[in-house]
């Protein structure tokens, strides 16, 4: 059997009875960074022997693991936070483990994403899940770009380096009336999490240098009927005259080349005109 087991995201507190006395009992705890881990093992007592599974070994040490899963031996999966596979290794070994008939089975618990969106006062009934940002600004404004139409709620997770240069990319994007919500330091001392508009949000971050330390999770909520993202008016006066020259594929192509906005969303307008 392989258990996948949550782990605290924060405080040591958040891990359930069931996650303790598996990791007591499994013969081996697979765990992301094994000293990070030993701090929430040793806490509670757990002497179980742990072995580093990361994504620099997952490829090379998967068909080892399997093995010994096969063999009869009893593993747990944890990362350093929350939910193992959710911006985490483990999804290779998962995998394989069931193609080989091995059990895996889950133990639930915290996770930055789902502890973000039921605090955040952000719709929940229907989410995009992205991971992390891309770290460069051209690929980054391009993400943010794409999501701009979103009907659902779209969920990010950002790294405090670069947590201000996003605000500011999400706000270039998505203008100053788009609500959002960061979530930073869940379950820890600095927790702290706001629902605002953008330009709140850029003046909270900018406003305090310890603003922009720790973790955090952005959410950005649905595109609103009457809201529009930047670009959107100018996109509404030159796609008529494109269209009276060329077809809807090319002038949409031109249209996002013009107003920065994503393509699909331009042919979309054009064909609906
Ligand atoms: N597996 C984890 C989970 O279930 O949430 C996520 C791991 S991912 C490598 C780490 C990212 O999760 C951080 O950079 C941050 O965006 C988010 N995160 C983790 N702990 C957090 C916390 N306590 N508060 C806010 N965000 C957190």
């Amino acid at each position: 059997m392989l258990y996948i087991i949550a782990t605290p995201i924060g405080n040591l507190e958040d891990i359930s009875f069931r996650a303790i006395d598996t990791l007591k009992s499994v013969d081996v705890i697979l765990a992301e960074d094994t000293r990070h881990s030993k701090k929430l093992l040793s806490h509670y007592g757990i002497s179980t022997p742990v072995q580093s599974l990361h994504e620099h070994n997952e490829a090379k040490k998967t068909a080892d693991l399997v093995g010994s899963l096969l063999s009869g031996r009893g593993m747990a999966l944890i990362s350093d936070a929350g939910t193992p596979l959710i911006s985490d290794p483990g999804y290779v070994l998962v995998r394989e483990a069931k193609k080989a008939g091995v059990k895996v089975s889950p133990i639930p618990g915290p996770s930055a994403l789902t502890s973000a969106i039921s605090a955040s006062g952000i719709a929940s009934d229907s989410f995009t899940f992205y991971g992390f940002l891309p770290s460069k600004q051209g690929a980054r404004v391009k993400a943010i770009r794409a999501i701009s139409h979103s009907k659902e709620t779209v969920i990010f997770y950002e790294s405090p380096k670069r947590i201000l240069a996003s605000a500011v990319d999400f706000r270039s994007v998505l203008g100053d009336d788009r609500v959002v919500c960061f979530a930073k330091e869940l379950t820890k001392s600095f927790e702290t999490i706001i629902t605002a508009t953008l330009p709140d949000i850029v003046d909270y971050l900018e406003s305090q240098q310890d603003h922009q330390r720790g973790e955090f999770v952005i959410l950005i909520s649905a595109i609103d009927k009457n809201s529009k993202v930047k670009g959107e008016e100018q996109l509404d006066k030159i796609l008529p005259i494109l269209l009276s020259e060329m077809g809807a594929s090319k002038a949409s192509k031109i249209a996002a080349k013009i107003t920065g906005i994503d393509k699909k969303y331009c042919y979309q307008r054009a064909i609906d005109l």
